[in-house]
């Protein structure tokens, strides 16, 4: 259908992310509302999704921390005329490598979940359809685990300034600042906490690019959420997790189809605005 939404799922083949493609299909089909969806995934192998006829379901390679990967992906997007932009992204794919923590997986989980999340925001934002009475959006998977608590007052005010002045620049200082410690092993001296906690430092980085990017693209949506502990195959490292994968995709599909009032650039929980 011409009138369709297109929305991309990144992470799409397990977890959260293919609990969020089901979701969105079966919203989209009560709501009688046709959508193209992208289900991305690394292996770009179809997944068994249930979806009504009205809708169109494509399944595109993407491994976010691969550049050529994310310009194919935007390339053929933006050669899929007359529909060549998107009116969600959903960036769901996402590492935690903690419970082997060491200057190798700390570096590879902020390629994945921050650097390859913001290259995807940046990859997809010109493409993003302007339409002022439906605004985009971007849906960023965030965590819980993104409290400042642990950190200094001075990391801490810089990341509040997420909100006010910091750029993108000089929160890529502050990542490179986080991995230069870990070899020393002196995070905690130099104000990130306790060590082995990669994946929590690369959330606080997603939020405050979240923030970032919703301060300089008033345009669009720009938001990020926890979407409760979940049990998938990352919920389950740590535990016994209390949320069923369908019930985790609620807060995205949320953030991604219903009306927001215009909310962005905040952080949300359990239904609702938590804190910017
Ligand atoms: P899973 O580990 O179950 O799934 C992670 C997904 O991310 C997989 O599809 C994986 O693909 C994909 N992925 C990993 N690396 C890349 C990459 N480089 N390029 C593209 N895709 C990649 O995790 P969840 O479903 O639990 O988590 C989804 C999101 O929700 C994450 O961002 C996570 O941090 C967040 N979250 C989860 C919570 C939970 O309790 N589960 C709690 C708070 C936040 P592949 O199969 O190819 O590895």
């Amino acid at each position: 259908s011409p009138n369709a939404k297109t929305i991309i799922v990144t992470g799409a083949n397990r977890g959260i992310g293919k609990a969020v493609c089901q979701l969105l299909l079966s919203k989209s089909t009560q709501r009688n509302e046709p959508i193209r969806l992208l289900a991305a995934s690394r292996s770009g192998k179809p997944l068994d999704l249930d979806a009504g006829s009205q809708h169109e379901i494509q399944y595109p390679q993407l491994d976010i921390t691969d550049s050529a990967s994310i310009n194919a992906l935007a390339d053929s997007v933006r050669s899929n005329a007359p529909n060549g932009k998107v009116d969600v992204l959903i960036n769901n794919a996402g590492v935690n490598l903690d419970n082997e923590y060491g200057p190798e997986n700390a570096k590879r989980t902020l390629e994945v979940n921050y650097k390859g999340t913001l290259e995807m925001c940046q990859a997809f934002l010109p493409l993003l359809r302007q339409n002022p009475s439906a605004p985009s959006r971007i849906v960023n998977l965030s965590s819980i685990a993104s409290s400042l608590n642990a950190y200094s007052e001075h990391l801490q005010s810089r990341f509040r300034s997420a909100n006010k002045d910091l750029s993108l620049p000089e929160l890529s200082e502050i990542a490179d600042s986080y991995l230069a410690t870990i070899p020393s092993k002196t995070e905690s001296e130099n104000g990130f906490g306790p060590p082995r906690r990669s994946y929590s430092f690369s959330k606080a980085l997603v939020n405050a690019f979240t923030f970032i990017l919703a301060r300089e693209n008033p345009d669009v949506l720009i938001n990020c959420c926890c979407p409760g502990w979940v049990a998938t195959d990352m919920g389950r490292l740590i535990g016994k997790p209390p949320k069923k994968e369908e019930d985790g995709a609620k807060i995205p599909v949320r953030l991604a189809l219903e009306d927001l009032g215009g909310v962005t650039g905040r952080y949300w929980a359990n239904g609702g605005v938590r804190s910017k």
